[in-house]
């Protein structure tokens, strides 16, 4: 068995009108997007590096940008699924994510957010677990400036 950790942070740009909110493969409408050169889905992101914390094979940075900012691909689970690839025969039996934002409210999407990925991972519902807070303000994501993500992954 091991386990994977990952974390990503963005900024919300508040002046993108082109762009929508992404969060764990699902939109979120009447929220500023979130600055990146790709989607900045922030909860992919975190699920990806912690496949990368199994593998030992990074995807965002080096690999991430050629699929990115060559290919122009900027959804980003074509790069959760590039991730998935060096897993080999490793299964993914559960992933614990914990969000920190003060908005977008994250409670009525987490039913959405965990069946997009489940089907992102094939991996059931009941496997995806979901956390989030404000942190009670304390920090900047607490305070709206931003979103922060950490995703726990374990596989057998
Ligand atoms: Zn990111």
């Amino acid at each position: 068995m091991r386990v994977g950790i990952g974390q990503d942070s963005h900024r919300f740009d508040f002046n993108d009108k082109s762009k929508k909110l992404i969060l764990g493969g699902v939109v979120f409408d009447d929220c500023a997007p979130l600055e990146g050169n790709s989607d900045a889905d922030v909860i992919l992101h975190a699920i990806t590096n912690a496949i990368s914390g199994v593998t030992c094979v990074n995807i965002l940075g080096k690999i991430s940008d050629e699929l990115c900012l060559d290919k122009g691909i900027k959804d980003s689970s074509v790069y959760l699924l590039e991730a998935l690839k060096y897993l080999n025969d490793k299964k993914i039996v559960h992933v614990s994510i914990s969000i920190e934002c003060l908005v977008p409210k994250i409670s009525p999407k987490i039913p959405d957010m965990r069946k997009s990925i489940s089907n992102l991972l094939s991996i059931t519902e009941d496997s995806i677990g979901i956390t989030a807070t404000t942190g009670e303000g304390l920090t900047q994501f607490g305070q709206g400036k931003g979103i922060q993500a950490f995703c726990c992954i374990t596989v057998e």
